[in-house]
């Protein structure tokens, strides 16, 4: 368990104990979706609502500590804020896995090649794990 208590708060965010635990729910799955969360945190505060959940998370977003992943076809998951960075979505069992790769190129040639002015990026791709392609 790491402490976020601290990083909480640099983010303007006071460290409830139900925040704490979304944190290390974060750190440990690295990814997860609202639903996931929400299994996991009643295990821990029984009384706790699935719309305390999407409180905290809406909170979190909006302060930067954590990070909405859109995915194709699949319920958005969320992350620790971390350096930019590209996610891998395995087809079969959806694991995701984080992939850093210089999107400069792709900018550039979408610059150049049209008239667009990028300002943000979400790549995603799609395929098969290193333990589904071993199954
Ligand atoms: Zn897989
Ligand atoms: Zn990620």
């Amino acid at each position: 368990m790491i402490n976020y208590t601290d990083i909480l708060r640099e983010h303007n965010l006071k460290a409830t104990p139900q925040r704490l635990a979304i944190a290390n729910t974060l750190y440990t799955n690295g990814h997860i979706t609202i639903d996931s969360l929400y299994e996991v945190m009643v295990e821990k505060f029984n009384a706790i609502s699935l719309a305390t959940i999407y409180k905290n998370i809406n909170l979190m977003l909006e302060n930067s500590f954590i990070k909405e992943v859109k995915l194709p076809n699949a319920k958005s998951v969320y992350e620790l804020t971390q350096a930019p960075h590209s996610h891998l979505v395995c087809t079969k069992c959806s694991a995701i896995e984080d992939i850093t790769i210089d999107l400069n190129s792709i900018i550039d040639t979408v610059t150049k090649t049209s008239s667009f002015k990028v300002d943000s990026t979400n790549l995603v791709l799609s395929g098969i794990c290193k333990k589904c392609s071993n199954n």
